[in-house]
């Protein structure tokens, strides 16, 4: 089984993501009208698993009408689950308001025991203290470049990370990926987007599995039946 656990599928011709039948992919939202497209989209697609979120980006702009609609959408339909959610300080402002609607998802998770799918760039540590804070029980940090030595509270938190196709020439997402246990990986493309020369999709993680075993020195095969277990279990 392939795996995509971090995903904007609605931004993909639907054409296109006929082609990718044999992933599955975890379909992240950034605001509610793409949670609402998530949520058709899983409908549709059997191997489309729809989570919605508010990307941390789009906080400052959204109105506290909109963020209640999706609060009532979290309870009303049938979500797999929380994402795209989290902190960000480096790439937006408003911070505080980053932090009160971040905090909100995670309570809404943790009554509903739901996973989550996180974005912490600049904001590793922080996230982790809240995610704790509401005894959130399964979250996966998306192409996590945090300090290494956080590694281990994850770990222990029962928390997981993607691996993004850019590790390949990113130095620092290389680094996590040296260090982090293999029981703790998941794959992800970030689809559609634009990094550095790469165009990431879903059909860059056969080539990211091959780059991965070669880095952690395991079977490829092995590798697959291992990143399948750990989307498994935090699917649940
Ligand atoms: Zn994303």
């Amino acid at each position: 089984m392939l795996v995509d656990a971090h995903c904007h599928v609605y931004e993909f011709a639907e054409e296109e993501l006929r082609r990718y039948a044999s992933y599955r992919i975890i379909c992240v939202s950034e605001d509610l009208e793409s949670s609402l497209k998530s949520l058709e989209l899983g409908e549709r697609f059997s191997n489309i698993i729809p989570f919605v979120g508010l990307h941390p980006w789009n906080v400052p702009e959204t109105p506290q009408s909109k963020i209640k609609e999706m609060v009532e959408l979290i309870e009303r339909r049938e979500v797999a689950g929380l994402g795209e959610i989290g902190l960000d300080r480096r790439m937006c402002g408003e911070y505080e308001k980053q932090k009160e609607v971040f905090e909100k998802f995670c309570e809404l998770a943790s009554e509903y025991d739901l996973p989550v799918n996180i974005h912490a760039l600049d904001a590793w540590e922080e996230a982790v203290e809240i995610l704790n804070k509401y005894d959130v029980e399964r979250s996966v940090f998306h192409w996590y470049n945090g300090p290494i030595e956080l590694l281990d509270e994850l770990l222990n938190s029962g928390y997981m990370i993607t691996i993004n196709p850019a590790v390949k020439i990113q130095r620092r997402h290389r680094l996590v990926l040296e260090e982090v246990r293999l029981e703790m990986i998941m794959t992800e493309s970030d689809g559609p987007y634009r990094y550095r020369g790469l165009y990431l999709k879903p059909d860059m993680i056969p080539d990211l599995l091959d780059f991965i075993a070669d880095v952690k020195n395991i079977r490829r095969d092995d590798l697959e039946e291992l990143i399948e277990s750990n989307f498994l279990r935090f699917l649940k």
